[in-house]
């Protein structure tokens, strides 16, 4: 600090200081643009931000003790904390209005919900205060935002945020990642296209080795939105023009050279110090005029400030109006308050109406413009993914090749199956037992498929109640319950009548399907086949046989008793599996189809209602009655945010009847 105060040469020399009202800062700039900047700060003050609506920001960014706090103090007059290390360690929005009517300043700050009035000489111990409320006693960093406002004759109409500044290594205390927390938070506030950056260089460093410098340019790399101020001109005159002419960082809207406060002069002695230093410096009185000074920065930023509002304030509009827009309509859905028991009754009419439609829609008609995103909710497509996973399950079921044991099976049960009576006729009992021996087979695989099929139906409906009664929470819990009761009853019913199918294919063997007789006798056609490659020895044993696939007959050719009946009976057996298990889909299919039915249209009302409303009801019904919290909270919230959203967008219309009568700011 100490070279800080070392006097640049005569500087200290000035004239006896006149206390009286010095100039305002931002004497000159355009008097048409105050009401832009008043309805901006106004929309500011109604916190649209917190409706995610960014606003045009000056962001302060420097490396460590480039001077950005001094910068700000010489805008706003005031003495902000400085010291060594990192002092500002949460976003600091500083809120400068002119206010020449106000006997003394106002100043006040605002975090965490709060609003903690101050004055000029507490400002930088309340500032160090609310720091470490936010982000606690240590030297971490925190993003949440910590609210300067200063109203007092002679400043600026400006808000800038003052960030950490950077810093490459830890300090002892800091956490390791300081670097990274403090860069990710720069880039959040200098990345949107909104945001101006202020980057704050000291004349004593080489520009181009800057962390500050290097961020910008990451964010705005042509520096289109960049305006540097160079700090400490009194302290490296030398070069300091070459450097600014130079402009080797791309600084797209200027450098303004300043010289800040030291030690314990007023502000108002600084800029007369600054005022006489770039006028008499042998070296610093070169650089123009226009880009020297405290006051010239605060004529810049708030000009910067009025042409990227006007420039902003269109999509601003579409912002708070696509916002408000969206806000009332989620009013619109909430639920009206219900103040007697059939008005009541009414809104539960209406929640299982609209629930029924919906579950039509998706279950019956194949229609899902209510859930176009979520393939789980289109239901009849996934029910016929079901069933055709259900029908392959059945096919492929290894238990039933008909190439495995091929006729030794049958040869076995023909065995068995002798009578007393002519040899050419096919005993019953021999295809009745192939039969049940393949029912068997695939007798674990309609259980599951019911329970599979019935469980997503479950999800699908329970999904579709709760999003009805999603503004009754008081409803959800019985009415959930109430439709598994229902689900579950359902599925048993499906279950016995699976059981009973299974039960029935196995007690008999019929079809009026035609291509039972043509399957068999084109499978049987292939006999001659069969029984030359069982006599011929000296042939290959390996046969191809259409239907059933390559089989080997090695094993039958010495077995040669009951093998025309043994072929027999396996191509009629096979002829009819087939058609057996189009029966276990198509009729599964079509009770699933029709309990579905009777679920959507009649019983799920039922098993609610009497839930509901029946002589074991829980008194749900009674209890819509009381609004639930979480939905009065919300119809709260959306109230506060939709006058919010008005009132901007009052502003803004305000805004605008100015620019349009009076000119474009735009540059
Ligand atoms: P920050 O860390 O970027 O906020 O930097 P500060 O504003 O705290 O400044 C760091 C140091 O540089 C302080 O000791 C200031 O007094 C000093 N400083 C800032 N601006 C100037 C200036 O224009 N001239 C001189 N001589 N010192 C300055
Ligand atoms: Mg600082």
């Amino acid at each position: 600090m100490g070279d800080d105060r070392a006097p640049v040469c005569g500087l200290l020399e000035v004239e006896p200081l006149s206390f009286a009202r010095p100039a305002p800062l931002a004497d000159s700039y355009n008097d048409r643009i105050r009401p832009l900047l008043d309805a901006v700060d106004k929309l500011r003050n109604l916190n649209v931000m917190k409706e995610v609506i960014p606003l045009p920001t000056i962001v302060v960014v420097g490396d460590q003790s480039s001077g950005k706090s001094s910068v700000l103090e010489s805008l706003a007059g005031i003495n902000l904390p400085r010291g060594q290390g990192i002092c500002t360690r949460v976003p600091l929005i500083m809120r400068l209005q002119d206010n020449p009517y106000a006997d003394r300043p106002e100043l006040y700050l605002e975090f965490n919900g709060k609003v903690v009035p101050t004055d000029e000489d507490n400002i930088s111990v309340a500032i160090n205060e609310a720091t470490d409320e936010i982000a606690g006693n240590g030297k971490g960093i925190s993003n949440a935002p910590l609210t300067l406002v200063v109203k007092k004759d002679g400043v600026p109409d400006l808000t800038m945020v003052d960030l950490p500044g950077i810093t490459r290594v830890p300090v002892h205390g800091q956490p390791e990642d300081i670097y990274e927390q403090i860069s990710a938070m720069i880039m959040e506030y200098i990345k949107p296209e909104e945001s101006i950056i202020l980057n704050v260089l000291s004349a004593t460093v080489d520009f181009s080795t800057c962390e500050s410098i290097r961020m910008s340019q990451m964010v705005d790399r042509t520096g289109r939105r960049t305006l540097a101020v160079v700090t400490k001109a009194d302290k490296a005159p030398e070069g300091l023009l070459e450097k600014v002419t130079a402009d080797d960082v791309n600084i797209g809207l200027g450098y303004v050279c300043v010289r800040n406060r030291i030690g314990d002069e007023t502000y108002e002695e600084a800029r007369l110090i600054e005022a006489k230093l770039f006028e008499t410096h042998s070296l610093l009185c070169k650089i123009d005029k226009s880009i020297v000074g405290v006051p010239v920065l605060a004529q810049k930023l708030t000009q910067i400030q009025a042409t990227i509002m006007a420039k902003c304030l269109p999509e601003i509009i579409k912002k708070i109006n696509d916002k408000l827009n969206a806000n009332v309509a989620e009013l619109k859905k909430l639920p009206k308050n219900l103040s007697s028991v059939a008005e009541a009754m009414t809104a539960f009419m209406q929640i299982l109406g609209s629930a029924r439609e919906s579950l039509r829609k998706i279950l019956l008609r194949g229609e899902f413009d209510e859930y176009p995103e979520e393939k789980n909710m289109h239901c009849s497509a996934r029910l016929v993914e079901r069933l055709n996973e259900y029908s392959s399950e059945l096919q492929n079921c290894p238990e039933n090749d008909p190439r495995t044991n091929f006729l030794l099976e049958e040869l076995g049960v023909l065995e068995e199956a002798k009578a007393i009576g002519l040899p050419n006729f096919l005993p019953r009992t021999a295809f009745l037992t192939l039969l049940q021996r393949k029912v068997k087979g695939i007798s674990s695989k309609p259980p599951s498929f019911v329970a599979r099929v019935w469980e997503y139906i479950e999800g699908v409906v329970i999904r579709v109640l709760m999003r009805h009664c999603e503004n009754y929470p008081q409803l959800q819990s019985s009415t959930r319950r109430a439709a598994s009761n229902l689900i579950n009853k359902m599925k048993e019913k499906a279950m016995d009548r699976m059981m009973e199918i299974v039960e029935m294919e196995n007690l008999s063997d019929y079809t009026c399907n035609p291509e039972y007789m043509l399957e068999w006798n084109s499978l049987m056609s292939q006999q001659n086949k069969f029984m030359d490659a069982i006599n011929k020895v000296s042939e290959p044993s390996i046969i191809v046989l259409n239907g059933i696939g390559e089989v080997d007959v090695e094993n039958l050719r010495h077995r040669k008793q009951h093998i025309q009946e043994a072929f027999d009976l396996k191509m009629r057996i096979t002829a009819y599996w087939k058609i057996v298990l189009r029966r276990f889909v198509d009729s599964m299919a079509l009770h699933l189809l029709f309990s579905v039915q009777n679920l959507v249209n009649s019983d799920m009302e039922k098993e609610i209602v009497g839930e509901l409303i029946g002589p074991n009801s829980s008194g749900s019904i009674g209890r819509m009655l009381e609004e639930a919290p979480s939905v009065a909270a919300k119809r709260d919230k959306l109230n506060r945010s939709v006058k919010l959203l008005r009132d901007s967008a009052a502003e803004v219309a305000k805004i605008m009847d100015i620019i349009s009568t009076d000119g474009d700011y735009s540059d």
